[in-house]
């Protein structure tokens, strides 16, 4: 049997954390498997559905690399095909009119609340004759659930739960305007896609044996189902905004990399030991449902933020010069010329080990790009005072005089001057740092020396004015 995943989100908002695991864990299960992972946009609520959010879904899972196969599939083109199957579960009698009015339903809701029962459709439609049909009524399909025994569903997850056929009542499928109701269309549309393998947040789980009742009676292979926790903010109430519930967009955005969301959201309710780091392609190889837990996920930014750093100090220093030249297009409107690129990359790895966000490399960057007089920040303004320049001009003349600009020749400089000036070697090192950076931390003072050249460095140095 060739596994069939699909993530099937509905465009009524942001493409959330939740939503892109649920994504991520379709795909890995898929492509651990050689199955296809297929995608599906919910887009029958009209009123809700926006075209922003379809794109940011698009986007997000773009993003990410979480490529599906075949073209998206959009739920309201295939309306008619849910018509079809629900007229044929009327044709079955596995379906009847119901003519209720709004008042009957409110009736048996009250009845209900009164008798402390949940409220739920009596069937009153279920025998009755069609000709006793109330005149200018459009009647709404419900399907025939069982009224007696139980329903039962084995989720790989949540495990193998059963509920009492009175609980369920007959629901509706298709609305007295025609149109199929989110149970039909959702099992319609799983079927005719050939998926294999349901995996979603669990508060689809109740509906699960409901959508069971629409396979029964069209005599459909059920599915298997997996049901993942949601996620939890860090207070472990429901994830909002306040804990960092963004659209996934907005951590590109922040200078999330995509790998360290993947490691993140992998992580996220799914285990292998101990293993914290885990790559797209070790993932797809040890990904199955059976270690996804049973208990929901924290979604933990601080921890995320530390992945990120990790992946960051073990990229390419090629791939992050690109994607800082990225970040300066995109968010400041600056090109950086090749040779600044080039200086860059050199100095990276100086820089990469202190960045937690990509948005944070590139303003460390910033001293690689900015060209003599640079801008200083506060505290390199408060270090460069009077006294400090004074000893900065004089260091100057030595520091021009130097021939081979390499970090050892630059260090041994600095330090032979420091010696037959008899000052402390911080008590130069700081305003220089500060002269030739802007900024009071920076990668490794020689480095960075080495790296800007000497013409910037001593243009730096000598721009330097009270
Ligand atoms: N469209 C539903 C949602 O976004 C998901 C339906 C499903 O996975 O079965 O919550």
């Amino acid at each position: 049997m060739k596994v069939i995943t699909r993530f099937a989100p509905s465009p009524t908002g942001y493409l959330h954390i939740g939503g892109v695991r649920t994504a991520l864990f379709n795909w890995l299960f898929a492509k651990a498997n050689n199955g296809s992972f297929k995608l599906r946009i919910e887009d029958t609520d009209i009123k809700r559905s926006t075209n922003d959010a379809k794109e940011a879904i698009l986007n997000g899972l773009k993003w990410l690399d979480l490529n599906w196969d075949e073209d998206e599939i959009y739920q309201s083109e295939r309306i008619n095909r849910h018509k079809e199957i629900g007229n044929e579960l009327l044709k079955s009698g596995h379906a009847y009119k119901c003519y209720c009015s709004p008042e009957e339903l409110a009736e048996m809701r009250e009845r209900a609340r009164k008798e402390k029962r949940a409220p739920r459709y009596n069937g009153m439609w279920r025998n009755k004759d069609e000709k006793e049909a109330p005149e200018g009524i459009e009647p709404v399909i419900r399907i025939k659930c069982p009224q007696s025994g139980l329903t039962n569903i084995n989720d790989v997850v949540q495990g193998d739960i059963s509920i009492k056929n009175n609980e369920l009542d007959d629901f509706i499928i298709l609305r007295s305007d025609g149109t199929p109701t989110y149970m039909l269309s959702v099992v319609v549309d799983d079927y005719d896609m050939g998926v294999t393998h349901v995996i979603r947040g669990d508060d689809h789980f109740t509906n699960t044996f409901r959508q069971k009742q629409i396979y029964s009676a069209l005599n459909w292979d059920l599915p298997i189902y997996a049901h993942i926790p949601l996620i939890h903010g860090m207070d472990g109430g429901k994830l909002s905004k306040r804990h960092g519930a963004l659209g996934v967009e907005s951590y590109d955005d922040m200078g999330y990399l995509q790998e360290a969301m993947l490691n993140y959201l992998l992580r996220l309710g799914w285990s292998y030991g101990d293993k914290e780091i885990i790559s797209r392609e070790e993932a797809i190889n040890l990904f199955n449902l059976d270690s996804i837990g049973k208990s929901s996920a924290k979604f933990d930014l601080e921890r995320l933020t530390s992945l990120n750093a990790h992946y960051i100090e073990n990229k390419n220093n090629e791939e992050l010069a690109l994607l800082i030249k990225n970040f300066y297009k995109d968010k400041k409107n600056i090109e950086i010329s090749v040779d600044d690129l080039l200086l860059i990359k050199n100095g990276m790895n100086g820089l990469k080990s202190r960045a937690r966000t990509i948005n944070e490399l590139a303003e460390m960057c910033s001293f690689y790009i900015e060209k003599a007089p640079i801008s200083l920040d506060k505290k390199s303004k408060k270090v460069l005072n009077n006294e400090n320049i004074s000893l900065l001009r004089l260091y100057y003349e030595q520091l021009s005089r130097l021939d081979i600009w390499k970090r050892e020749e630059i260090e041994e400089d600095i330090k032979i001057y420091c010696k037959n000036n008899d000052i402390n070697l911080g008590k130069l090192a700081q305003p220089l740092r500060a002269a030739v950076t802007g900024k009071s931390v920076s990668p490794g003072l020689y480095e960075l020396i080495e790296v800007l050249g000497k013409d910037e460095t001593l243009a730096r140095i000598k721009n330097i004015n009270n």
